[in-house]
């Protein structure tokens, strides 16, 4: 049986896998999309809610999803409150207008983002795929994958083969890339909430001595919680009313009482690098290549600047009539991202460690509001002298172009 050709294939079809498929599509190349279910989530799935910087935002809206997500679906932050949860260094708080923009951000929900990710893509010719990930083969010219177990028989060809599938990547681990790992000892509890004292356009952050809370105004009265705990499996298990409890008498009572709260998520909290992020015929994006804690909101939003990135190597290989399987342009992907990664991680993981001494809720929110921000010129500026690898020109999605 012949075995069918795609230029490349795109395994993992979250959001940033997703992202990568829309941003190549409309390059001269055949796309496919692998995933176990290649589709929008239904709507009551993985409901966490993200925030999107402006920089996201902008590229979110060059690949035509943004305008896809209806208003009631994302929330602008004008207002960000910093404090640790005793008050022992008082309250801070950044303003939008403050910095000359509308908003330092924007909160999202997963489930909208794929759908409008998804429905986009509904548009384009790339090939949705359902299935898993199991094996890779290569040779000079091409990359052969074997579908999982349950799937065997079915294989696909391709120049090359990106791994988007994820922290527990499968592709990873079958080109034997090895991971560097740093468990936080916690989890984090995800929990949508009603409060009697909405403010619809302020996110909070709280520095616990447990760890970080998040809370994430996701439109009227309802926000995001995401708590980080080293006791998280019964904080889940809690019924509703005493779950209410315990947040109130960790969160304190900015937003009001809490009225209701939606079954609990959980997820664990990790710092994960690949030792490397390409491999002959294979390119690493997004969690299968970087996995970090989620108290700065970063992940997605450095996952879609791999995107922006790769699809900027890529095309120029594409027009250079190159191959962009090969590994000196894959090579230069990686280049370009990693001090970037390394920079939000470091910068990430020093929040999670000083959530009590050296650095006072100032400075947390400041740096903050620099990652959240990161699409405005004058705070651009700021935060290219704290990260080399914003030196670089901004990718063609971030201005607004397609690759
Ligand atoms: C509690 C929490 C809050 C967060 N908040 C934010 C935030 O506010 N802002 C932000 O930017 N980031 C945030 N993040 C990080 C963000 O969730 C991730 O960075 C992002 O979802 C990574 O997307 P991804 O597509 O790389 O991976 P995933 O979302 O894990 O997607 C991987 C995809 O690969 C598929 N897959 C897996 N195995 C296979 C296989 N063998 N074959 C084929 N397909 C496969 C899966 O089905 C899935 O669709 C948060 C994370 C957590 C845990």
């Amino acid at each position: 049986m012949k075995i069918p050709f795609h230029d490349i294939v795109i395994c993992g079809g979250g959001l940033v896998g997703a992202s990568l498929a829309l941003a190549l599509s409309h390059l001269p190349l055949d796309i496919c999309l692998l995933d176990p279910a290649p589709q929008a989530p239904a709507p009551r799935a993985d409901d966490r809610t993200f925030t999107i910087a402006q920089g996201s935002k902008r590229a979110l809206t060059t690949l035509g999803a943004w305008s896809r997500i209806s208003r009631q679906d994302f929330q602008p932050i004008t207002e960000i409150e910093v404090s640790d949860r005793a008050g022992r260094f008082g309250f801070t708080h950044l303003f939008a207008d403050e910095l000359g923009v509308d908003a330092l951000g924007f909160v999202t929900g997963n489930v909208a983002l794929l759908a409008a990710l998804y429905g986009a893509l509904g548009e384009t010719g790339v090939t949705l795929r359902r299935g898993r990930f199991g094996e890779i083969t290569r040779d000079d010219k091409s990359a052969t994958v074997a579908l999982a177990a349950g799937e065997k028989g079915h294989q696909l060809k391709c120049r090359l083969l990106v791994g988007a599938d994820g922290t527990h990547s499968a592709v990873r681990g079958a080109c034997g890339i090895d991971v560097h790992r740093h468990d936080y000892g916690r989890e984090a509890i995800v929990s949508n909430c009603r409060v009697s004292a909405p403010r619809p356009t302020t996110a909070f952050e709280r520095f616990t001595p447990d760890g970080p809370i998040a809370a994430l105004p996701i439109g009227d009265d309802r926000y995001t919680f995401v708590i980080s705990r080293p006791d998280a499996p019964e904080w889940q298990a809690l019924d509703e009313d005493l779950f209410i409890d315990r947040l109130r008498a960790t969160f304190g009572d900015r937003l009001g009482r809490v009225l209701g709260a939606s079954p609990r998520l959980r997820f664990p909290l990790m710092r994960q690098h690949a030792r490397e992020w390409v491999a002959p015929r294979v390119a690493l994006i997004g969690n299968a290549a970087h996995t970090l804690h989620p108290v700065a909101g970063q992940g997605f939003n450095l996952g879609l600047r791999d995107v922006a990135v790769l699809a900027d190597r890529l095309a120029e290989a594409v027009r250079a009539g190159a191959d962009y399987g090969d590994l000196a342009w894959l090579r230069d992907y990686e280049r370009i991202r990693q001090m970037d990664v390394a920079n939000t991680t470091r910068f990430t993981d020093g929040l999670v460690r000083l959530f009590a001494p050296r650095l006072g809720p100032v400075a947390i929110a400041r740096a903050v509001a620099l990652n959240l921000v990161d699409g405005v010129p004058a705070v651009k500026r700021m935060l290219a002298v704290r990260t080399m690898g914003l030196k670089a020109p901004l990718p063609k999605l971030f201005r607004g172009i397609k690759p």
